[in-house]
């Protein structure tokens, strides 16, 4: 997506060996018509394929994942990263390692959010070793549904998370595709769509 690529060019900064930091359009403020954009985008190639809802994790797939929803018209479900005692029952869980923050949580949605016809489409901001859509793909697996795919706003290309998933059958689509950091900037190879 040659906007968002753009984007990332105009105000993306490499931290270290393998960050981008995008706080100003994605992962912190957020701009909503990028966003929209996004979401239409990822929706436009999914319209026919009978996607029933979209799933991420919580905080910074929300943006991109709820104008998703509302461009395929379906619910929008965040997997949340700490334990509420709100969540009585039929807690779905998996374990997933934050490569930002270099803990282990545990990341849950309610059961009943999810059932065994729905056909789920699953989006997250980064796409990096493949941890965060690997722990959602195992609750959607666990609720009976089907993940149709995993959509990916940034991908880092040189890490492990593309293999990882497509090693499982899942089909990954991202928006742009980090090829590798060049002397602190962003060189990137061609996005899916
Ligand atoms: P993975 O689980 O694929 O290793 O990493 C994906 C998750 O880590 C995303 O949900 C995102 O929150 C975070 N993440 C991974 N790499 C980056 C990055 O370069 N920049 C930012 N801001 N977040 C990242």
């Amino acid at each position: 997506m040659k906007k968002l690529e753009e984007r990332i060019l105009q105000d993306g900064n490499v931290l270290g060996e393998n960050i981008l930091k995008v706080d100003s359009f994605l992962t912190h403020q957020v701009d909503f018509s990028l966003m929209k954009e996004i979401g239409q985008v990822f929706a436009e190639h999914f319209r026919d394929t009978g996607i029933t809802k979209v799933v991420t994790i919580e905080a910074s797939g929300i943006a991109p994942a709820v104008y998703t929803a509302e461009a395929l018209n379906v619910p929008m479900i965040f997997a949340k990263k700490s334990k509420n005692i709100t969540m009585t029952e039929g807690i779905l869980t998996a374990e997933v390692y934050s490569f930002t923050k270099q803990v282990t949580s545990t990341v849950s949605i309610a059961g009943k959010f999810l059932e065994s016809s729905d056909k789920v489409l699953v989006i997250d901001d980064f796409l990096a070793n493949g941890q965060a859509a690997n722990g959602l793909i195992k609750i959607i697996e666990e609720a009976g549904a089907e993940v149709a795919a995993v959509g990916i706003v940034i991908e880092k290309s040189f890490q492990d998370g593309r293999s990882l998933l497509e090693a499982q059958g899942q089909t990954v689509l991202s928006l742009a595709r980090i090829d590798r950091f060049e002397n602190g900037k962003v060189v990137f190879r061609e996005a899916d769509l």
